[in-house]
């Protein structure tokens, strides 16, 4: 195979026919963690899930913007509207189910994608989304992060990884796409406790993961942390290495949408050395070949 791993690319070239990018909207939502629902100070490392390409309107309106970016590198580009910003199926149901639609109108969009939390699946919410992956593709983004409890109370995530797993099945149940989110370098972790992760959750056989490296953002609790020498970033060696390995943990068929941390944000303080995404991936895609070693190669169900 040309890449040892199924990209995300790849993927959109064979089910689109065409290549794909995701245009990201903030549609005004909070999160149970931030609003006191949960709690208030969010998990230690959040910015708000908002990328740095996020503009403000109405969904069309950033659409529009978004395409504009988009097209303007690939001018075939397809489009999935990416809902990030905090919890997207958390606010009024009537709202967040105009938002959705309103993107479906849009020219070049070929899909949703809806980034939220296993905790915020409510039946009401899933009869929305069931439906809107019956008029298009639709894929519902878990921000878990790790499988382990002690890591998650650490982070303030608020939920337990058996709420994960709930979800996991309530959307599987009606057969809407699910994508993972992982972190590398949480707090507490070591390489053995990355790897376990990506097992459990290769079991799962998810449609997709996102791989992400735990990024330290100015203001932050983390920052704080690692401002007080608590916190010691992954070198990029560490983090190639610990990405590789969890790849040959995951099925062959689940397809990997994110390889390094989300956006080059102007608020990084560490690893520096994560702003440079391309040389990221390439040193994954050279350790994959060096150690001969591909997405599933150990893979068990
Ligand atoms: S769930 Fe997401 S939006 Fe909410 S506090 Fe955690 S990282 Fe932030």
């Amino acid at each position: 195979m040309a890449e040892r791993y199924f990209s995300a690319s790849a993927y959109y070239q064979q089910t689109f026919g065409r290549p794909v990018q995701k245009a990201v909207l903030d549609i005004g939502c909070t999160c149970p963690n931030i609003d006191g629902t949960i709690g208030t100070g969010g998990c230690i490392f959040c910015d708000g899930g908002s990328g740095h390409f996020t503009h403000s309107g109405t969904v069309t309106q950033q659409l529009a913007q978004e395409r504009q970016r988009i097209q303007q590198h690939i001018s075939e580009a397809g489009i999935i509207a990416y809902f990030q910003a905090h919890t997207n199926t958390y606010g009024d149901l009537h709202y967040l189910e105009s938002c959705y639609l309103e993107a479906l109108q849009q020219p070049d969009v070929v899909g949703i994608a809806i980034g939220t939390r296993p905790d915020c699946l409510s039946e009401e919410i899933l009869s929305v989304l069931e439906n809107i992956s019956d008029k298009t593709h639709l894929t519902v983004e878990l921000g878990l992060q790790t499988i382990h409890e002690k890591t998650a109370r650490f982070f303030h995530r608020g939920y337990s990884f058996a709420v994960f797993q709930k979800a996991f099945a309530a959307l599987r149940e009606r057969k809407i796409r699910i994508c993972v989110h992982l972190i590398n370098g949480l707090p507490l972790e070591i390489d053995a406790d990355m790897l376990e992760t990506a097992r459990g959750i290769g079991r799962l056989r998810p449609d997709a993961v996102k791989i992400h490296l735990l990024h330290i953002l100015r203001d932050t609790p983390l920052e704080q942390l690692w401002k007080a020498g608590k916190l010691q970033p992954l070198s990029m060696q560490e983090y190639v290495q610990i990405t590789a390995a969890q790849l040959s943990l995951l099925p062959p068929e689940t397809v990997v949408e994110r390889l390094t941390g989300d956006g080059a944000s102007d608020r990084l303080m560490a690893p520096l050395w994560s702003r440079d995404k391309l040389a990221v991936r390439n040193a994954i895609a050279r350790h994959l070949k060096q150690t001969d070693n591909w997405q599933g190669k150990y893979y068990q169900t």
